[in-house]
């Protein structure tokens, strides 16, 4: 019996069966990842009791000499990964990353100009019930209609009717490369500043597979728990000329003191994608998100953009006769994981639309190569095919358990 178990036997029963589901299904939400054993081993260790608001050699509390230790390691390694001056790793997370960025350059009422969240953007680009849409006035722009690709000239038209002081690149939903250069020419043209949230494809960004937003953006915003495979958190780069602001803003701004454990877990994740092995698994996951697109293409789904450069992809089910309400409920069925997902220029509602999304990070950690997608990819489209079957879902999660259990999950024996 373990401690958790005698102590809680409900929580640790629930979070048996979680370690199960991670195990027997194939999870492909986008925005998950499984983090090594490593990262696991220091987010949960005594850390967890330690105060240290404040900043390294600058605390407001006592005992913080390890602690300062592990920080300051996290920081060096944030910037030696990106190449940046300065590196806050803070924030409980991307949306507090991305509060923390807003409330050092803007004041209330100020415009930003970020990626409309029907088209693929975040919640916190200005979304009107989140904090970023109550404060700011926002103006949103897209990707064209025509090929779902973001449109530049709409970003440009728009900066110069808009004047915005500050404007947001990233997404949550794109499935294609992004440009950071175009909005910094952008920004440039204008006197704003630009903010680059990265947090979906940070991974990628790391393993200098895709363009490093910190030569152009005057600040970097990202989770590290997505294609980083880092622990649930956030943290922001930026030059050093900025750094005294930012830290203000983080502590004591808008947070007290900095989750210690999970900024190890941080430090853990860094060290790890600066190895050269950290390269071959992104490039894998680009590979397999790949072929995944591939194998549903043929399957008569169509994709937005036509496909992927990175880890995600927006699969339109409609064209198969479903909604993504019920693609995401038939796949779950069979012990695959997505999430339902507006797709550009959708005209169904968010709470059931045209689309799933689908990312390759979580399977990658697990080993899975170019084969194991184009099975992965049948599956799919068999549940989908059928997806009033319960039948065939059964048949598909039964096959699934059998392979999944195959491809070990990081931390759970
Ligand atoms: N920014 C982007 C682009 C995201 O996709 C997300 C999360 O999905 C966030 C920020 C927010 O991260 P969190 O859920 O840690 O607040």
């Amino acid at each position: 019996m373990t401690t958790l178990q005698n102590v809680d036997p409900e929580i640790w029963s629930a979070i048996e069966d979680e370690k199960r589901r991670q195990t027997v299904g194939l999870e492909l939400i986008a925005s998950e990842n499984y983090t090594s054993a490593a990262v696991l081993e220091a987010a949960g260790t005594v850390l967890t009791n330690k105060y240290a608001e404040g900043y390294p050699g600058r605390r407001y509390y006592g005992g913080c000499q390890h602690v300062d230790e592990i920080e300051s390691l996290a920081r060096t390694r944030a910037c030696q990964l990106y190449g940046a001056e300065y590196a806050n790793v803070q924030p409980h997370s991307g949306s507090q990353a991305n509060m923390a960025v807003y409330l050092t350059v803007l004041q209330p009422g100020d415009t930003i100009l970020a990626m409309d969240l029907a088209h693929g953007g975040h919640l916190t680009h200005g979304m009107h019930l989140n904090f970023s849409g109550q404060l700011y006035s926002v103006v949103h722009y897209g990707v064209r209609e025509s090929d779902q690709r973001i449109d530049f000239d709409q970003v440009a038209s728009l900066a110069r009717e808009h004047k915005p002081k500050l404007i947001v690149a990233g997404a949550s939903a794109y499935p294609r490369e992004i440009e950071h250069g175009k909005f910094a020419e952008i920004a440039k043209s204008i006197d704003a500043l630009l903010m680059v949230d990265m947090a979906h494809y940070s991974g990628l960004v790391a393993a200098g597979l895709h363009d490093n937003p910190v030569r152009v953006a005057d600040y970097v915003t990202s989770t590290s728990h997505k294609t980083l495979r880092g622990p649930r958190s956030g943290f922001v780069l930026t030059r050093e000329e900025n750094a005294r602001a930012l830290d203000r803003t983080v502590f004591p701004g808008i947070q007290g003191g900095p989750l210690v454990h999970i900024v190890a877990g941080k430090a853990v994740c860094f060290h790890e994608a600066l190895q050269p092995s950290y390269r071959e698994y992104a490039q894998q996951i680009i590979d397999n998100a790949r072929v995944l697109a591939e194998s549903l293409t043929s399957g008569g789904i169509r994709l937005a953009s036509g496909g992927t450069d990175n880890h995600l992809m927006l699969a339109d089910v409609t064209a198969i006769g479903l909604s993504g309400k019920i693609a995401e409920e038939a796949l779950d069925r069979a012990g695959i994981t997505v999430n339902k997902n507006m797709i550009p220029y959708d005209q169904r509602k968010p709470l059931d639309p045209s689309g799933i999304r689908i990312g390759t990070a979580a399977l990658t950690t697990r080993g899975m190569k170019e084969d194991d997608m184009r099975r992965v990819g049948k599956w799919i489209l068999t549940v989908l095919q059928s997806a009033d079957d319960h039948t065939v879902a059964d048949n598909v999660r039964q096959e699934i358990e059998e392979f999944a259990t195959g491809f070990p999950v990081p931390g759970i024996e």
